[in-house]
C-alpha cells in the first residue's frame, strides 16, 4: 500500500446471538481505504455487507452483537476500542452513514431545517443563525431547488429522491472524512438513482471524501469504485482494483456475479442468474468453501477446507482453492 490508510480495517468480525444460536454474520474481514478513493463492497443479499458498514460505526444493537476479534483503525484510532462516549464524536464527524431508506434518517415530525440545523447547533456549537446559513449552504450543495422552502418542509412533503438528498445533506453536515452509503439509491426509481449517483459523484470529487458504496448492481461498481470487495455470507471472496475485478475476475463467486449482469439492450428484463442455487441460512453454513455447493469448479477438497485469501495480483486477493498461486511465480 502507497500512503497509511484512512481506514483500516482487518480480522472485522460479527457474531449475533439469536433464539436458534450464534450467527457469525461476518468472519475476518479486512480491506483498506485511502482518503478520496472508493471502495465498493458487493454480494448478494445476507452476504454481510449491511453488518460490516454498521459494525464500523458500532451501530449495531449492543445486547446481541459480539464484535469479537479485528480492529478498526480510522487515522491509528482503533474505534473497537473506543468508550461510547467518544465514539458519538468520531460518528457524525468523522464518519456518516447513508442509509437505502433516507426515513430511517429522518424525523416524521419534525421540518428538515430542525433536523438539520440541530447537529450544527448541538455537536458544532453553531448560534440559531449560523445553523441556519449553513443548512441552508448544504440544501444547496445537495441539489435542493429553493433551500429556505425546503429547510420549512416536514419529510412527507418531499419526493423520495428529495428525501435522500436530505439524508445526505445531514451526513456532510459535519465534512466526515469517510461517507458510508448502504445501497442509497436502491428504494428509489431508475431516472433517480442516476441523479443521486451523480450527486455523489460530485460531492466526493468536491469534498475529497473517501466513500464505501455498498451495492448489488455491479453497473454501479464499474462507474463508480477505485476498489471492488465481494463478500459472499460473511466473508471476503475477492478483493482488488476495479479493472482487475472486471477484466479478471479470479473467484467463481465474482465470474458468476458478472456474467449475471443484463445487457444494455435488456432494460428491465429478468436477470439471468449464471450462479445457481441461492445463499445458504447463516444456521446452515457448508462446511469449507461456502460457495462450493453453488461453484462449477468445486470438488470434495473445497468442502473440507476454509481457502484463505491469496494474492493474485499486486494488490488483488481472492479466497479459491482453484486459483494458482500467485507469489510463486512471482518470487
Ligand atoms: P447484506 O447487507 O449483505 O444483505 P447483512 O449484512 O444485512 O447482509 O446480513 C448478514 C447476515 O447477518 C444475514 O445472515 C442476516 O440475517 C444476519 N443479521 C443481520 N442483522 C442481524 C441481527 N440484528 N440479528 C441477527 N442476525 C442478523
Ligand atoms: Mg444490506
Amino acid at each position: 500500500m502507497q500512503d497509511a490508510a484512512l481506514l483500516s480495517v482487518t480480522d472485522l468480525s460479527v457474531q449475533f446471538k439469536t433464539p436458534r444460536g450464534l450467527v457469525n454474520a461476518v468472519n475476518a474481514v479486512s480491506f483498506e481505504l485511502q482518503a478520496g478513493r472508493t471502495l465498493c463492497i458487493v454480494g448478494e443479499s445476507g452476504s454481510g455487507k449491511s453488518v460490516t458498514a454498521m459494525s464500523l460505526m458500532r451501530l449495531l444493537p449492543q445486547a446481541t452483537t459480539r464484535l469479537t476479534e479485528g480492529s478498526v483503525l480510522l487515522e491509528g484510532r482503533d474505534l473497537t476500542q473506543l468508550r461510547e462516549r467518544d465514539l458519538e464524536a468520531v460518528r457524525g464527524r468523522d464518519i456518516a452513514i447513508i442509509f437505502q431508506d433516507p426515513m430511517s434518517a429522518l424525523n416524521p415530525v419534525l421540518t428538515i431545517g430542525r433536523q438539520v440545523t440541530e447537529p450544527l447547533r448541538l455537536h458544532l456549537g453553531m448560534s440559531r443563525a449560523a445553523a441556519y446559513e449553513r443548512a441552508v449552504e448544504l440544501m444547496g450543495l445537495v441539489g435542493m431547488p429553493s433551500p429556505e422552502q425546503t429547510l420549512a418542509r416536514y419529510p412527507h412533503q418531499l419526493s423520495g429522491g428529495q428525501r435522500q438528498r436530505i439524508a445526505i445533506a445531514m451526513a456532510l453536515t459535519c465534512n466526515p472524512k469517510v461517507v458510508i452509503a448502504d445501497e442509497p439509491t436502491t428504494a428509489l426509481d431508475v431516472t433517480t438513482q442516476a441523479q443521486i449517483l451523480q450527486l455523489l459523484r460530485d460531492l466526493r470529487t468536491r469534498l475529497g471524501m473517501a466513500v464505501i458504496l455498498i451495492t448489488h448492481d455491479l453497473g454501479v461498481v464499474a462507474e463508480f469504485a477505485d476498489d471492488v470487495l465481494v463478500m459472499y455470507c460473511g466473508r471476503v471472496v475477492e478483493r482488488g482494483p476495479v479493472a482487475e475485478i472486471f477484466n479478471a475476475p479470479r473467484h467463481p463467486y465474482t465470474q458468476g456475479l458478472l456474467a449475471s449482469i443484463p445487457p444494455f439492450s435488456d432494460e428491465g428484463s429478468e436477470r439471468l442468474s449464471a450462479i445457481v442455487g441461492s445463499v445458504p441460512s447463516p444456521f446452515e453454513m457448508p462446511p469449507g468453501c461456502a460457495f462450493a455447493p453453488r461453484c462449477p469448479l468445486a470438488g470434495e477438497d473445497c468442502t473440507q477446507v476454509q481457502p484463505p485469501l491469496r494474492a493474485c495480483g499486486p494488490s488483488h486477493v481472492a479466497a479459491c482453492l482453484r486459483i494458482p498461486q500467485w507469489e510463486a511465480a512471482h518470487d
